[in-house]
């Protein structure tokens, strides 16, 4: 038996979700979980293909696990598993020999048999099907990245099926978890210490269950709303959320974070781009007054609460007055922090059809121009900070020095300070001096 399995994370944190889920179950299955590759008997690559310098990245590194001797063996079991295995298929085998094993973004809750039928002999194992009925997420404390901080599945796939984007085809239709089964898990992280509980899925904001189960007493003019409501009322110390999608951005939702000090004052809401035409030709559903108006309702909270965004420069057919208006929409909302991605053609989607394709040159130019926007945004919204106290829940030692501890605050900027007498774990305050690109800096405030 092939006892030691190594499994390497690529991508959003629904795929570190989804390592967590498939580890939980190998070790159910008797198999035992390692931190290397060197050490593994299986190695399984969990992977994104967002965008194509993501993909191609897995099969550079496929080539560097075959290398890997084992003692049992001339290399490791090499399994392909996410969103990569799910859209290539049955392809990765040809592409890649020494791949035993694919398998798919629902198929997660049977690795083990599938490593079994690869012990037994069987050649180019694949799972693409469909999630099980009566599957369920089950992640183990143990199997968590950190102690303290927990990612929680509310939502997977999605519908909206934006021109550019893999993801409807890579991880199926939109299914939300039952809320009565999300607030159990919250209950149960806040009891084991977790202080820190970040509900995910591709758009949050979409979250329908199929029951009102676990939602009843909470009202809210959406199902997002109303769980966010509920989650609050666990008493769990902080409470994040991501990804929103603008056009389900209810300002219900603002109420709910007004209403609850634990929902923690940030929210990402991908725009994408500045320009109705773009906007239209991705698909999106919005323009970009309609996301003003959301932004305006995240502004108008009781609280500040931070915002941050995704941003593609380069769509098909992107001009410089197509251009101009995403920055005029960057200096308008003011991010606190933004994610630029240049244009990637994904083979299937729409956008891959059209023809108008912005030259490379010109899109390094629009990101780096764009970055620099940002960062002169960031700075002086990073500098309202200095002389502020914030929350930070305390991660590590800071690799600059020894004598300062990191952690993020719960607007979730990087936080720096002189952490005498901090441990990990800890929420403390702190006041900060200094403002960087990046980060803010301080010292323990009582
Ligand atoms: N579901 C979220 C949404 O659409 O708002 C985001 C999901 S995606 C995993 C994260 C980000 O990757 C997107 O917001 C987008 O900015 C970027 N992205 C997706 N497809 C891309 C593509 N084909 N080229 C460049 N960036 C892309």
């Amino acid at each position: 038996m092939n006892s030691k399995v190594y499994i390497e994370t690529f991508g959003c944190q629904m795929n570190v979700a989804d390592t967590e889920r498939a580890a939980t179950g190998l070790r159910k299955a008797g198999y035992e979980i390692t931190p290397s590759a060197e050490t593994a008997d299986v190695v399984l690559l969990n992977t994104c293909s967002v965008r194509e310098r993501a993909e191609r990245k897995i099969f550079r590194r496929i080539g560097e696990v075959r290398k890997l001797s084992t003692p049992a063996r001339k290399r490791p079991v090499i399994g392909v598993m996410g969103c990569v295995a799910q859209l290539e298929g049955a392809a990765i085998f040809q592409n890649s020999p020494v791949v035993d094993l694919v398998i798919g973004t629902r198929a997660t809750d049977r690795i083990s048999s599938l490593i079994e039928r690869v012990n037994e002999g069987e050649k180019a194992v694949i799972d693409l099907e469909e999630r099980q009925e009566g599957e369920v997420w089950d992640i183990s404390p143990a199997e968590r990245r950190s102690p303290y901080v927990a990612f929680v599945p509310i939502i997977e796939g999605c519908n909206k099926f934006c021109s550019f984007c893999i993801v409807p085809y890579s991880r199926g239709r939109e299914k939300s978890r039952s809320a009565q089964e999300i607030v159990a898990e919250v209950l149960n992280l806040r009891s084991l210490g977790y202080k820190e509980i970040h509900l995910i899925g591709q758009n949050v904001n979409s979250y329908r269950p199929r029951s009102q189960a676990g939602l009843e007493g909470y009202a809210g003019a959406t199902p997002f709303s109303r769980l966010l409501r509920a989650v609050g009322d666990t008493g769990v110390e902080r409470i994040k959320f991501m990804t929103s999608f603008p056009r389900d951005f209810h300002p219900d939702i603002v109420s709910a974070l007004d209403e609850f000090s634990n929902l923690c004052d940030w929210v990402h809401l991908p725009v994408q781009s500045g320009s109705d035409r773009i906007l239209r030709a991705m698909r999106r559903g919005h323009n970009a007054a309609d996301y003003l108006k959301r932004v305006e309702s995240i502004k108008k909270s009781n609280r500040r609460l931070a915002l941050t965004s995704d941003m593609i420069v380069g769509f098909p057919g992107e001009t410089d007055e197509d251009f101009e208006d995403t920055m005029r929409l960057v200096r308008e909302c003011e991010y606190d922090g933004l994610f630029i991605f240049k244009y990637s053609k994904r083979r299937g989607t729409p956008a891959a059809k059209l023809e108008d394709a912005v030259a490379e040159p010109e899109k390094t130019e629009r990101f780096l121009a764009l970055e620099e926007l940002q960062e002169s945004i960031q700075k002086r919204v990073y500098g309202d900070y200095v002389g502020r106290k914030v929350s930070v829940l305390v991660e590590k030692q800071s690799a600059r020095s020894t004598e300062d501890m990191t952690g993020h605050s719960t607007c979730q900027k990087v936080v720096n300070f002189r952490g005498e007498g901090t441990a990990p774990g800890d929420i403390v305050d702190v006041l900060i001096s200094q403002a960087k690109p990046y980060s803010l800096y301080g010292a323990l405030s009582n």
